[in-house]
């Protein structure tokens, strides 16, 4: 091996900066010559590549965002489109791809290690959490520090105006950051995609808690919660109850944006060498993830067969700490 690239693909997340820098960084430490690609699965179908030298990733461990850009690629899901990505990687003799996304992204490399035999690695990059295989992805923990810092200023408004807040926070399919920045932020009531959820039982919760002097109350929301979004679930609360003071706030993209936290940079930092190395000790369709704090190398395919979710038990922390 002595030519690999790397790229970000899919919704970004804060330390892909820093997971790129260490997958340029170990590169060049193992003599390797390593290429950044822009956009994706799209770069590699436009033959938009360059090489990386070690000072272009001077200073990006604390950026957001991801300096060499992502994006969704049609293209590729389709056989043609990732004929075309194969060719560019072999005009350019490169033998080994890291890829840094989430689980549709494993999808892709999955196809074009089994198609074009080109080496693949993943690392884990999503703010949420939920892919199999590893306890942590990129970006997770930034994402729900800014979800509950969120949380700790609306309790402020929520308190001085007595009133009830609804926060939709991001995770179509996963409810950690709702679950934990509930749990983070103090806050009263959680709905996430991973149990029905019950409002008219929350309701009652909120009244029942309005009626021993809680007249300010935040209930986080998954954006993936069977029951809606936060407007159409705090649309029914209104018409259900006689609650005053509900607002909404939804904290959409920033959640995805931001400086990095360290655990997020020391993560990335961590997994980011071990993909290098994992090229280089020959294996491919793998994923780099950590499980119980120790580096693990699942098959892509885990990814997406055993997806995580938080344990339910912490819907019971969430009872337990409520204000009574
Ligand atoms: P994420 O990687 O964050 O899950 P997406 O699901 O949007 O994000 O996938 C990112 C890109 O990976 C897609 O735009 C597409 O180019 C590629 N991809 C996703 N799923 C597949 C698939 N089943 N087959 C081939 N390529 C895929």
């Amino acid at each position: 091996m002595k030519r690999i690239a790397v790229l970000t693909s899919g919704g970004d997340s804060p330390g892909m900066n820093a997971g790129i820098r260490a997958v340029v960084r170990t590169a060049l430490f193992h003599k390797l010559e390593v290429y950044g690609v822009r956009r994706g699965y799209q770069g590699l179908i436009d033959d938009d590549l360059a090489p990386i030298a070690s000072k272009t990733v001077s200073r990006i461990i604390n950026r957001g965002g991801t300096i060499l850009r992502t994006a969704r690629c049609m293209d590729f899901y389709e056989p043609e489109g990732r004929a075309k990505a194969a060719e560019t990687l072999k005009k350019h003799a490169i033998d080994g791809l890291v890829v840094i996304g989430g689980d549709g992204s494993y999808h892709g490399a999955h196809f074009l290690e089994k198609e074009h035999g080109i080496p693949c690695v993943g690392m884990p990059g999503t703010i949420d959490n939920d892919i199999g295989g590893t306890d942590y992805t990129i970006g997770y923990n930034t994402a729900l520090n800014t979800a509950m810092t969120a949380i700790d200023q609306l309790h402020d408004t929520a308190e001085s105006h007595e009133r009830i807040f609804f926060v939709e926070v991001m995770g179509r399919l996963s409810g950690y950051i709702a679950m934990m920045s509930t749990i983070a932020g103090g806050a009263d009531h959680v709905l996430t995609p991973e149990s029905k959820s019950d409002v008219d039982g929350l309701i009652k919760e909120l009244q029942r808690s309005r009626d021993e002097g809680n007249y300010n109350q935040i209930v986080v929301i998954s954006e993936g919660d069977d029951a809606g979004n936060a407007y159409e679930i705090s649309e029914y609360v209104k018409k259900n109850s006689d609650l005053k003071g509900i607002r909404v706030t939804v904290l959409g993209h920033i959640q995805r944006g931001g400086i990095p936290s360290a655990f997020d940079r020391i993560l990335a930092s961590r997994l980011g060498v071990h993909a290098v190395e994992a090229l280089l000790e020959g294996k491919s369709n793998v994923m780099i993830g950590v499980k119980a704090d120790q580096v693990v190398t699942p098959p892509l395919s885990e990814t997406w067969d055993n997806p995580t979710s938080f344990d339910s038990s912490y819907f019971h922390i969430v009872d337990a700490l409520l204000r009574r």
